[in-house]
């Protein structure tokens, strides 16, 4: 059996029997895997202190086309962003962008500008630490919605396709897929809203997270609000309580 290693996140951790550990990382080819590493859970192991949280790891493993869980044979940690040493309300943070990032990539995808996405906010953890957080959740929804290939229309009505003034885009709709002009029908999950939400989010997109300071967004909470019920739409409602009980993020 030939061994293969591949840098990668964590976004899951399970107990299996009695001392193992599965962990499902986002790599940086864009798909999830999940890998086995048997014996980690026993107190004498010497791997286990190497599987953190919060840190680009390099997984050693057994790709074999027949399993959906591959044999891990080591891990090293090649970036720890330091996330984990940080206080709990970090974490927490930190958990929630790992959970939206993995609810992006379904089984069989490989979305490598996602992974990117999360090391990026990762490596500019404390540019960010100022940011709306609202603001900051909106931009990463909306930078992995963009590559996902599910990006609102912005600037054409997201049905007849014609092109819309900074003006005219008044009405936001996430079923029909983004803003729609004056004159198409608007389905029952429309909002309508000022000019400024279009550009708010062309900007979010646009502007690299350690810049969001310097954006001047009026009512964050609107914009956060159109982008999750358009991600919700999309992608699934990624739900806190759900990833608390699935995610163990603790050291070793
Ligand atoms: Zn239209």
């Amino acid at each position: 059996m030939r061994q293969r290693s591949q840098n990668g996140i964590i976004v899951r951790k399970t107990r299996y029997r009695e001392s193992s550990l599965i962990v499902s990382a986002l790599m940086d080819s864009g798909e999830l895997i999940s890998f086995i590493f048997k014996g980690a859970l026993k107190s004498r192991s010497l791997i286990s202190p190497r599987i953190i949280p919060f840190a680009v790891l390099k997984f050693t493993f057994y790709p074999k086309p027949d399993k959906t869980i591959f044999t891990a044979s080591d891990v090293k940690v090649v970036e720890d962003f330091g996330i984990a040493d940080a206080d709990f309300q970090n974490q927490k943070k930190a958990a929630k962008f790992i959970n939206y990032a993995s609810a992006a990539v379904r089984h069989g995808d490989k979305i490598p500008e996602i992974y990117e996405i999360l090391t990026s906010l990762f490596r500019q953890w404390r540019a960010i630490h100022g940011v709306d957080e609202r603001i900051l959740e909106a931009g990463f929804m909306l930078k992995i919605l963009l590559f996902s290939g599910l990006k609102p229309a912005l600037t054409n009505c997201a049905v007849c396709g014609k092109e819309l003034s900074e003006a005219q885009r008044l009405w936001f709709s996430p079923s029909a897929g983004g803003f729609i002009c004056e004159r198409c029908p608007k389905p029952a999950d429309s909002i309508k809203t000022d000019a400024k939400k279009a550009l708010a989010m062309e900007k979010l997109i646009n502007t690299p997270f350690k810049k969001y300071d310097k954006l001047s967004i009026a009512n964050p909470e609107i914009l956060f609000d159109f982008t999750k019920k358009f991600w919700n739409y999309h992608i699934g409602e990624v739900s806190g309580a759900k990833a608390r009980r699935k995610n163990t993020y603790s050291r070793g």
